[in-house]
């Protein structure tokens, strides 16, 4: 083995999947009309990658990140209601640590797709600005194990995600 082949062979495995998936047992349900369809965990950063798809309107949370988001729009449109920005299909959104913000899809929009890379955590809030839980890598792993293992696919269908 030369020193690169060497190398290469310590390194992490990479990840090649097809984001929107054909199976719908991916779409890991979040809440009512709402799934996430996972891409990535990374349990020692704390950050992952994943799909949100929303099929209703309306406030569907009040959050806050500790650590930067990235988001790309693939299909449909929100918005934060403290902002006056629509993040429509092709739209690429950066959330800096330390907003707090309400994420709202409009009636107009029969469902919305949106990679979201989260590199920390969503700290929800009620609407009078009281903590009201939040999730994590482990708490969307724990979600994941518990649908895959419900739908058939076994627990461990969500380790091909994790590096
Ligand atoms: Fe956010």
């Amino acid at each position: 083995m030369n020193s690169s082949a060497h190398a290469a062979s310590r390194m992490i495995a990479d990840l090649v999947i097809p984001a929107i998936p054909d199976d719908e047992r991916l779409w890991v349900p979040q809440a009512k009309g709402v799934w996430f369809r996972p891409l990535f965990f990374n349990t020692v950063s704390g950050e992952w990658v994943n799909l949100l798809r929303v099929r209703r309107s309306g406030v569907l949370s009040r959050h806050r990140h500790p650590a930067p988001v990235h988001g790309f729009v693939l299909k449909g449109e929100w918005r934060y209601l403290e902002h006056d920005w629509v993040a429509r299909e092709g739209t690429y959104v950066f959330e800096p640590p330390g907003e707090v913000h309400t994420l709202v899809v409009d009636d107009d929009c029969a469902e919305m797709i949106t990679l979201f890379h989260v590199c920390g955590a969503l700290i929800y809030y009620t609407e009078q600005g009281e903590p009201a839980g939040h999730d994590d890598v482990h708490t969307k792993l724990d979600m994941c194990r518990r649908h895959f293992t419900a739908t058939g696919l076994g627990e461990d269908y969500v380790d091909q995600f994790v590096r």
